[in-house]
């Protein structure tokens, strides 16, 4: 097995093993040469194996010709490749449906700066998607837009999607996005929660700056 299926196999596993998507809702991807490697439709993450890496390349526009004895590429094959085309520096994407990410997705509620941590995505929210169909191009143009100044973002009713420069560091995102929808559902419980100025957020990127990519 070669080095990009054994990093997506393992990010596949870790996120079965940290319960982030139930059964098989959630696919990650990671950049190869050409196209990108991807978990194939009905694959469970935890349970993955070789025969569940799907290559599909960049110029594929949809699945009409897909041989019909080679396991198909997961239904949201189509935002990756435009992930990768919108983000020549990332290498990975993860999408799952957290259960907390998910239920503020639900609300199409965007996750303020309730607490500097909020800056891993690299401003100061995580933005929330408007509806769009599942696997549909329309979802895709929405995530794109949504990661445009972003590395992750939640999807109306629907879940969350991360980039990042490795499937590690991508899958790490998306756990930190699942605790910070859960801290601010709970904190939400008691009143809305103070948010941190723009100064406030400033301040946290540039000590994210100095600090170096943490979540690499
Ligand atoms: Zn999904």
């Amino acid at each position: 097995m070669n080095s990009a299926s054994r990093a997506l196999l393992d990010a596949l596993h870790a996120m079965g093993a940290a319960q982030l998507s139930p059964g098989a809702s959630g696919n990650i991807s990671v950049r190869v040469d050409g196209g990108m490697l991807i978990s194939a439709s009905g694959a469970v993450a935890q349970r993955a194996t070789e025969g569940d890496v799907v290559f599909v390349a960049d110029t594929q526009q949809d699945l009409r010709d897909w041989p019909a004895d080679q396991p198909r590429p997961s239904s949201e094959w189509r935002m990756h490749q435009a992930l990768y085309a919108s983000h020549p520096r990332s290498n990975a994407v993860v999408h799952c449906h957290s259960l907390n990410a998910t239920a503020l997705a639900c609300q199409r509620r965007a996750i303020p700066a309730f607490h500097y941590m909020v800056s891993v995505a690299g401003g100061d929210d995580i933005p929330c998607t408007d509806y769009a169909l599942f696997g549909s191009e329309e979802l895709s143009e929405q995530v794109c837009l949504a990661l445009a100044k972003r590395q992750a973002c939640l999807m109306a009713n629907h879940g969350q999607i991360c980039i990042g420069d490795t499937a590690q560091a991508a899958l790490a995102l998306a756990q930190e996005v699942e605790a910070l929808a859960a801290c601010y559902l709970l904190s939400r419980q008691h009143g809305e929660p103070t948010l941190l100025s723009d100064d406030e957020m400033e301040q946290v990127q540039q000590a994210f700056c100095h600090y170096g990519q943490r979540l690499k």
